[in-house]
């Protein structure tokens, strides 16, 4: 009986990965870029909750990626993937990398935290002018160990607590600053010259990029609700805006839906229930 009741409970289909599509620069929901390009997939994390950063949040990252780091250019397509933590916490993936990770600390400090991943040092290093904290003499004193990855090295900086980009005699690399112990997360060197990804021209090429899949899946939506439209005496349609918005369920009975008069809605906001219900009655 309980083998049975936990079959019978599915994973919502969510999508567990993006791809990315080397030539344009941009994220795709398929493997295949509409330039023909074939994009390589990563992997997202749970609650597999992604999405475009907006302004807010790009200027958030800008800001704290210039005050902390000194870089002033940050890439231009950047995607948010919700991940676990005390308050808000997000994977910032760009540039075809988990490039960052965002938190938001606690109530008290109210600040938010961006920590370099080691992929994404390639795109940033030549701008990086601040937040260092140089280890050369630390790492001499061990024999010039190659592998610091995981270890705890006392140091003196002037540089607060905090994410931080290591240096060791030409080598980089992401730690952690506390009381003046930094905890190397990686070291190693920069490639040369440094990985250059081309911003798209405008944030519409992500969607010219995407457009033959979207088509596709709108083309399976509205061959679903024809087939389904007939079968039941009511029809009920579900919306939903994204998080913020709730769910609306249009139900009309005994009414056969237009599946055009679904799909046509364009630009969907908080005030379009109304006008669809309209747009629907009238029918
Ligand atoms: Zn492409």
């Amino acid at each position: 009986m309980r083998e049975r009741s936990r079959k019978s409970v599915r994973e919502p289909p969510f999508r567990e990965s993006v791809y990315w599509c080397p030539e344009c620069n941009v994220p795709l929901v398929a493997s295949t870029c509409g330039c023909k390009t074939p994009g390589y997939e990563i992997p997202l994390t749970k609650p597999y909750d992604v999405r475009p950063a907006l302004e807010h949040d790009r200027n958030v990252i800008k800001k704290y990626l210039n005050d902390r780091f000194g870089i002033e250019t940050i890439p231009k397509i950047l995607l948010l993937n919700k991940s676990g933590g005390i308050d808000r916490t997000d994977t910032i993936i760009a540039n075809g990398v988990i490039f960052s990770r965002l938190t938001f600390d606690p109530p008290l400090l109210r600040e938010y935290t961006i920590e370099l991943t080691p992929d994404a040092l390639p795109f940033v290093i030549e701008e990086v002018s601040k937040g260092i904290v140089d280890i050369t003499d630390e790492v001499a004193e061990k024999g010039g160990n190659r592998h610091m990855g995981g270890k705890n090295v006392p140091c003196t900086t002037d540089v607060t607590d905090g994410p931080v980009i290591v240096h060791a005699n030409g080598r980089y690399g992401t730690g952690w600053l506390r009381n003046n112990v930094v905890k190397v997360k990686s070291l190693g060197r920069p490639p040369r010259p440094p990985i250059e990804m081309p911003d798209p021209p405008d944030r519409e090429q992500v969607i010219r990029c995407n457009k033959p899949h979207l088509k596709n899946l709108e083309r399976h939506a509205i061959r679903f609700i024809k087939t389904e439209k007939d079968l039941r005496p009511e029809c009920n349609v579900a919306f939903s805006g994204g998080g913020r918005t709730a769910p609306l369920f249009v139900n009309l009975p005994g009414r056969q839906v237009s599946p055009t008069a679904i799909m046509s809605i364009p630009d969907w906001n908080s005030r379009r229930p109304l006008h669809l219900l309209s747009h629907l009655e009238s029918r």
